[in-house]
């Protein structure tokens, strides 16, 4: 074979469908984040806006954050020596995990690479391990999930998204001593939905299956300490395992999932994803937790961000720009197709300065193309209405349609 024709080929076609992957180089620059300084080419770098940030809350910037890190290389060193079995388990490994578990009010939490690591490996395992498992999983949930089912080899049904009515009939069509996994997320990163949580905790409770629950996109941002979305709706307790992240609002890296000891210990004995990897650097551990202890007991960079965010999707309803309606967050304006989401975000960039990135197909459907802008506690005012007013400017130039109502998707 040619290997070199085959993959040629295969981006030429990526490129042809606006879909080949451009990464920004960017140089987040601490102090002034949400600016960054965006590197085009050998001596052309500009200041640019950054909208589309997973470092939700500005917790990667945070001066508490970068103390603690400074203070733990200098008394630990870099890297952690070893996979968590052999010699990497330090002592910020330890009270990471008490602090996580803390923040979900359940008795233990284990602590991964990274979410994704987090999500693969522990329902893979446990499709593996339970016997005659089944495992049943939100038709949106993320790749992550999608993989550790798979390779879990376990039966899978896929529910409708967010649909109660659906989750309900195909679980009563199992025998209720069957184990079974009720797999979902709370906020969908890309439509920013929130899942009925409590109404899957009652159906999990009724037919006898174990609750997973991704709070990847909310922990942090949701729940009077930052627990997520089952926090602030008052069910963490009756969820049986709750999995998040450090990358995002937490402005760290890794992943955990916080549940009951004997949950936890079983995961930690047996899934791969946790066992034959080196453990985190402990200065990544310290960083994390003073990151999730300074959200516990402050409000202040929540209600920033959702004031900044409620700002955004006003001012763009009031332009007619289309946005797909949801109760979060995140803040999806619809492009509708590949080559001009892309074309948009170019003209962003090079015009106004503006750097958001195209999210297309496979991580949305085909036809529902879109711009995913992530206000945050560190956007100012003026930054808002240079957003609005060249985003209106852009939808101008491309004759893009306008739509007085919000977009549902799903
Ligand atoms: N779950 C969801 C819903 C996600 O969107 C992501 C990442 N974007 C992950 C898990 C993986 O988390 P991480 O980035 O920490 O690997």
């Amino acid at each position: 074979m040619d290997y070199e024709a085959y993959f040629s080929k295969s981006i030429a076609a990526l490129k042809d469908e606006g879909r080949y992957r451009v990464f920004a180089d960017l140089e987040r620059q601490v102090d002034n984040f949400p600016t960054a300084l965006h590197r085009s080419g050998p001596n052309q770098a500009r200041e640019v806006t950054v909208w589309c940030s997973n470092d939700y809350l500005g917790m990667g910037q945070h001066k508490a954050v970068r103390a603690a890190m400074h203070e733990a290389i200098e008394r630990f060193g870099t890297g952690a020596g070893g996979t968590r079995n052999i010699a990497g388990t330090t002592h910020e490994h330890v009270l990471l995990e008490e602090a996580l578990a803390t923040l979900h009010g359940k008795e233990a939490a284990l602590v991964f690479t990274s979410g994704y690591v987090a999500n693969e490996t522990t329902l893979s395992t446990l499709g593996r391990l339970l016997p005659g498992c089944v495992i049943l999983s939100d038709a949106l949930n993320h790749n992550s999930m999608i993989e550790g089912v798979r390779h879990s080899r376990a039966e899978k049904i896929i529910l409708k998204h967010n649909d109660l009515a659906d989750a309900e009939a195909k679980l009563a069509a199992l025998p209720k001593d069957r184990a079974k996994i009720l797999a979902f997320e709370s906020v969908y990163s890309m439509d920013g939905d929130i899942a009925p949580i409590e109404g899957y905790c009652e159906l999990a409770e009724k037919y006898g299956a174990l609750t997973y629950l991704d709070e990847v996109h909310a922990v942090g941002m949701y729940g009077g300490q930052g627990g997520g979305v089952a926090q602030r709706d008052g069910v963490q307790h009756r969820i049986d395992i709750i999995q998040g992240t450090l990358g995002k609002a937490f402005g760290m890296v890794g992943g955990y999932i916080a549940g009951s000891k004997a949950t936890i210990d079983f995961i930690r004995s047996s899934a791969p994803g946790f066992i034959f990897t080196t453990a985190l650097p402990p200065v990544i551990a310290a960083g994390a937790r003073a990151s999730i202890e300074h959200l516990m007991a402050s409000n202040k960079e929540r209600a920033a961000q959702q004031d900044r965010v409620a700002q955004v999707k006003r001012r763009l309803a009031e332009l007619e720009i289309p946005v797909i309606a949801n109760p979060s967050h995140i803040v999806p304006v619809l492009v509708g197709d590949a080559a001009i989401c892309k074309q948009v975000t170019d003209k962003l960039l090079s015009d106004f300065n503006i750097y958001v990135q195209p999210i297309n197909y496979p991580t949305v459907p085909r036809g529902t193309e879109r711009i995913r802008i992530t206000p945050g506690p560190l956007h100012t005012d003026e930054m808002i209405d240079h957003l609005v007013a060249s985003l209106d400017a852009v939808w101008e130039a491309f004759g893009l349609p306008r739509s007085r109502e919000a977009i549902v998707t799903v």
